[in-house]
């Protein structure tokens, strides 16, 4: 058997429950992708770019047009220092490559990384290959952060806490009193906080999203990472951006040069022509998936399950105990094959999952007859 870098790793659950889902022709709420295209002006953007004959390398760090514009646009939302796109923007191919490169490029031999579980699929991995040790920390029961927790496991070797706002899969906002929270808690540390962000233009009712790179006293030490592929519901263009304060940003591009050089350049061009046409682009993202959140909630209302509450990004969580005892691999498995509708277990985001917790995620990013249709299948159980 070969040496594995990575030794009991599997395909991920999405690329499984995909499959699976395809394989028995059901309705793919599981893997989180919207079902509907990206504004058709953007795409045009594209062609555009591309028939220009913009088609060769960009610079490392990105497009200085897209930088520009996501400099201004930051600035304009607020940030506790002013972001200048030369210094502290790094476009990538994707949040995935961002996150592979920061892990790479900050964690040293033997540092430790804290995780919240439920915690997104790529951390530890990312973090294992670069030689540090996760350390995971689950949520509390009712979905607040533990910060008791969090102080105990602090000590010489934790080199960053990462934090997910809004949150995969649980659809939480990292508030105000828990940027307070952490802040207080790091305060006399270096310790970095990657800021994982991909959500950030997703959030409900009177949920606000609050970038690390707000809070004055984390903001010197932060990493925030952005995806166009959520913003621009483009998930397989596989391009994002790093914000970070110069001395980790010129770190950070070190290893990135080497694992990509640099992101496509006409989705670039096209993204830096399309957010400076449409300059509040950003606000519809939310008043779409608020829609789809409510209308799916809506028809799931008569079924068995119990909805938890989401404040942001595209999954919502189920709590199907009502319905069954299975552990919800299992009950996952059994939704493809009896009603044709796909799920992600939330299990498969701990490192120990709750033995009790009988929770599916739906991705709900979906057209609105197929949120009906698949509720209305759900009903039946
Ligand atoms: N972080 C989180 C929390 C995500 O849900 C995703 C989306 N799959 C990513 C990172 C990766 O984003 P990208 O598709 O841009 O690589
Ligand atoms: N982020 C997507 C999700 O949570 C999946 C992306 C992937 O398949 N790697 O469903």
């Amino acid at each position: 058997m070969y040496p594995s870098k990575l030794p009991g790793q599997g395909a991920s659950i999405f690329t499984v429950m995909s499959a699976l889902s395809n394989h028995h022709k059901a309705i793919n709420l599981s893997q989180g992708f919207p079902e509907f295209n990206p504004d058709p002006a953007l795409v045009d953007c594209v062609d555009r770019a591309m028939r220009n004959g913009q088609n060769q390398y960009s610079p490392m760090a990105g497009q200085p047009n897209l930088r520009g514009v996501l400099a201004d646009r930051q600035n304009r939302w607020g940030r506790a220092f002013s972001i200048d796109p030369d210094k502290h923007i790094t476009i990538v191919p994707g949040a995935t490559a961002g996150l592979y490169s920061i892990f790479q490029a900050l964690v040293l031999s033997g540092d430790e990384v804290i995780l919240f579980d439920p915690s997104y699929d790529c951390y530890a991995p990312s973090i294992q290959l670069a030689g540090g040790v996760p350390v995971r920390l689950s949520l509390n029961a009712d979905g607040s952060y533990p910060f008791e927790s969090l102080k105990q496991h602090i000590n010489p070797k934790t080199k960053m806490v990462v934090v997910n706002t809004p949150h995969n899969p649980l659809g939480l906002v990292f508030g105000q009193s828990d940027w307070t929270a952490l802040s207080e808690i790091l305060a006399n540390t270096d310790i970095i906080v990657l800021s994982d962000e991909v959500y950030e233009h997703m959030v409900f009712d009177a949920a606000q999203h609050i970038s690390v790179l707000q809070v004055p006293a984390l903001a010197d030490r932060a990493v925030a990472v952005s995806s166009f592929g959520k913003t621009f519901h483009a998930t397989g263009w596989k391009l994002g951006y790093i914000t970070a304060p110069e001395y980790l940003t010129n770190e950070i591009r070190k290893v990135y040069q080497f694992l990509a050089f640099a992101a496509n350049t006409p989705m670039q061009i096209a993204a830096a022509d399309f957010l400076t046409n449409h300059p509040l682009y950003e606000q519809s993202v939310s008043v779409l998936m608020q829609q789809k959140r409510n209308r799916f909630a809506a028809a799931l209302k008569s079924s068995r399950f119990r909805l938890l509450p989401c404040e942001g990004a595209y999954f919502q969580i189920v709590d199907y105990s009502a319905i069954s005892d299975m552990q919800d691999q299992a009950f996952a498995v059994h939704l493809i094959e009896t009603i044709g509708v796909a799920a992600i277990p939330v299990s498969a985001f701990y490192q120990q999952p709750p033995q009790t917790q009988r929770w599916l995620r739906f991705c709900f990013a979906k057209n609105d007859d197929t949120l009906d249709k698949s509720a209305a299948l759900l009903c039946q159980l």
